[in-house]
């Protein structure tokens, strides 16, 4: 997954990639590289899905509070969305200043379930869902729910569980 991220920034951001691969040619790297973890494990990512998680009153509005995540797996910022009084949807702002956003967290509600919606299968019948969004969008997105984690990804089309139940607000192991 990350290393499909990286493929989808390489592009984007082609002059920042290529200064950074010359800074890591000096001096050459003989120790493994250490592996990145997923976005979903970086500490300050399960911190915003613990803050979107309490103001959904853990799940239990109708509201869907989330945030984006913004910039390459490495490098990034985290923007909370606004939370509408809309229940069942939300604004979303993304590429905030021309910064890429790489994927969307937001919480389902319990009666959601925990997959992303779909075209045929949203509440507000837009015929776009959850999945009609990443693929618009281009960005990945990831379900916070009582029942676990998961994300869709809008390259592979694919919608992974990533964690069960409330483990996505512990740390990874
Ligand atoms: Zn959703």
């Amino acid at each position: 997954m990350i290393a499909q991220l990286n493929l989808n920034t390489r592009q984007t951001y082609q002059p920042f990639y290529d200064g950074l691969a010359a800074g890591w040619c000096v001096p050459p790297n003989t120790a493994p590289q250490q592996q990145q973890k997923p976005i979903y494990c970086q500490p300050d990512v399960i911190a915003a899905m613990k803050r979107a998680w309490s103001r959904t009153a853990n799940g239990t509005l109708g509201t869907e509070a989330g945030f984006t995540v913004n910039g390459t797996p490495s490098k990034y910022s985290i923007a909370d969305t606004k939370s509408g009084n809309t229940q069942g949807s939300q604004r979303i702002t993304v590429n905030p200043g021309g910064v890429r956003t790489l994927a969307l967290f937001h919480v389902h509600p319990i009666r959601g379930g925990r997959n992303p919606s779909t075209p045929e299968n949203n509440y507000l019948g837009s015929g776009e869902g959850d999945t009609g969004i990443a693929d618009r969008l281009k960005i990945d997105i990831y379900v916070i729910h009582r029942d676990g984690l998961s994300m869709y990804d809008h390259k592979t089309k694919q919608v992974t569980p990533l964690r069960d139940n409330l483990d996505w607000a512990k740390p990874c192991k």
